[in-house]
């Protein structure tokens, strides 16, 4: 599976609502970065619950595609998502 396809099912899996599958876990052992989005995710999940949790995630995960598209356009994408970052540890709080 590729990091994008996991991308997408991560949300579910980190509020529960699905169950990683030997491919995710397969996935999840080779790659640091989706493992650390997993994580994060489920950190967000503790401060959150139910389904603002999952809309959250779900944002989340759009967001960083689209940035992860605009650095490849642009190297100005990689500073807008340095941004976001400290945007999004706002929110969190
Ligand atoms: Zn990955």
């Amino acid at each position: 599976m590729k990091c994008n396809e996991i991308n997408e099912l991560l949300p579910d899996l980190a509020t529960g609502m699905a169950s990683a599958t030997p491919e995710v876990n397969d996935h999840l052992r080779s790659c640091a970065a989706c493992t650390e989005t997993l994580t994060e995710f489920r950190k967000t999940m503790a401060l959150l619950d139910g389904a603002d949790a999952r809309a959250f995630a779900v944002f989340d995960t759009r967001l960083r595609a689209r940035l992860r598209e605009d650095a490849a356009k642009q190297p100005a994408g990689w500073w807008a998502w340095r941004g976001v970052r400290r945007w999004q540890f706002h929110w969190r709080w």
